[in-house]
């Protein structure tokens, strides 16, 4: 497939070109002195000028601590927060803004549903399923709690293509787990999971479901209450809003039901000298003063990303992913990971370029203005299980247009040239 280099537009209700006018980082010109190609939104996204603008509003006119003050300024500043909470829970389709539980990000999201839920409902021989696919954080905090508790943690693998193997999947779910976890778009592949489907099968053999959708939430509709499961958990800084918030979503009776993960202040209704007495769902979750500006920037960035609309934002990358797909595909020496199906590929493209570590070609690439991660992502048992140590990343987000696809191709060509491959 050619790739188009004139102003194209994309189809979806908006020009990539055209909205990078909103965002201030691409103002600043690269250390080679050329225009920013952003490519690595799967790591974090830049911010529009609505959120910073928002954020620096808040703190200059509408600042005081929230859930405190008998004063108007706390009202307004605590209204504002409150927004931004229900901003989120409309966002993912959450039944109840009470259901979202503001935290820093989702790795701390998952650790408070292993600490508190888990800690509680999983004991010795029980088991948990995760996948070979997940980001660490949805790794980590399981192998801890099953060694602790004694319980088992199984893994689903995954196909050549990048897939989950469905019938790793079956073959887990038969011997009954008390909990799945897994990411609804994978962070190091982009393969996109049929996270309804799993869910239904999950519920149907007796488990609960926790979903990562810190890659989902900032690129598709994703609607929990649709979808079905019981937990979800995002952040904020990976889908245009500032960095130390994120959400964590959970149906209210299960939240109800868990001990809470930190103590102190604002989770609490009554303290006395002998014991304390916590305070309703979502507060009894958010001990001490949250990050209320980063909650209400975020709330900025969800009003952004709405004005777009969530299917048009995925019309735009999934254009812009099947170009780059294609002609990265032409280009002989450059492995490509991942289902590569458009229907179940997100934004995210993961290679290997013959002969060339990953660190050397973000390095050539930086030079040409291209930014793009280079690693393994936090996603070791992915790269173990294709024999690789890191992979180069591209992935898309809303400013990124088919210019961006041909600096990409060109910064692989380039990168080729100067090591003498193909
Ligand atoms: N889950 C997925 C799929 C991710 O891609 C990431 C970050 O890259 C995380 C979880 C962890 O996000 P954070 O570092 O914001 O906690």
């Amino acid at each position: 497939m050619a790739v188009e280099t004139s102003k194209q537009v994309i189809p979806g209700a908006f020009s990539g070109t055209a909205l990078r006018g909103d965002f201030p980082v691409f103002d600043r010109p690269t250390g080679s002195g050329q225009r920013l190609v952003y490519l690595d939104a799967a790591a974090s996204s830049p911010k529009p000028r609505t959120v910073i603008d928002t954020m620096a509003d808040a703190y200059g006119h509408h600042y005081a601590n929230v859930h405190r003050g008998i004063y108007e300024l706390s009202e307004d500043a605590t209204r504002r927060f409150e927004q931004a909470r229900k901003a989120v829970a409309g966002f993912i389709g959450a039944p109840s803004e009470r259901e979202i539980v503001f935290v820093r990000n989702a790795t701390e999201a998952i650790n408070l549903v292993a600490y508190s839920w888990g800690r509680t409902n999983v004991h010795s021989g029980d088991l948990v399923v995760t996948t070979q696919l997940e980001h660490h954080a949805n790794i980590v905090p399981w192998q801890q709690l099953t060694r602790e508790v004694g319980a088992e943690l199984a893994y689903v693998g995954l196909t050549d293509d990048g897939q989950l193997n469905l019938d790793d999947f079956e073959a887990a779910i038969a011997r009954g787990p008390r909990l799945v976890c897994v990411s609804a778009v994978s962070n190091a592949l982009g393969t996109i999971n049929p996270v309804a489907e799993l869910t239904a099968k999950a519920h149907a053999a007796g488990a609960l479901v926790l979903l990562d959708i810190a890659q989902a939430a900032p690129h598709m509709p994703v609607d929990v209450s649709a979808i079905g499961c019981d937990f979800a958990v995002l952040s904020g800084h990976k889908m245009l809003g500032p960095s130390g918030i994120g959400a964590l979503w959970g149906r209210r009776e299960l939240l109800d039901a868990m001990p809470p993960f930190m103590t102190g202040g604002n989770m609490i209704l009554r303290v006395t000298l002998e014991g304390a007495e916590w305070n309703t769902v979502p507060q009894k979750f958010e001990a001490g003063t949250p990050a209320i500006v980063e909650a209400i920037g975020l709330g900025a960035a969800i009003g952004y990303l709405n004005a777009l609309g969530m299917a048009s934002v995925r019309e735009h990358e999934r254009y812009l992913f099947e170009h780059a797909w294609a002609a990265l595909h032409e280009i002989e020496g450059v492995r490509l990971l991942g289902p590569g199906d458009p229907a179940i590929h997100a934004g995210v493209i993961s290679m290997d370029i013959e002969g060339i570590h990953p660190h050397d070609v973000a390095t050539v690439f930086d030079s040409l203005g291209v930014a793009v991660r280079a690693g393994h992502h936090c996603a070791q048992p992915v790269m173990d299980r294709y024999g690789l140590p890191a992979t180069t990343r591209a992935s898309f987000y809303v400013y990124n247009d088919l210019d961006d696809v041909t600096a990409l191709t060109d910064a692989v060509r380039a990168c080729q040239r100067l090591f003498g491959g193909a």
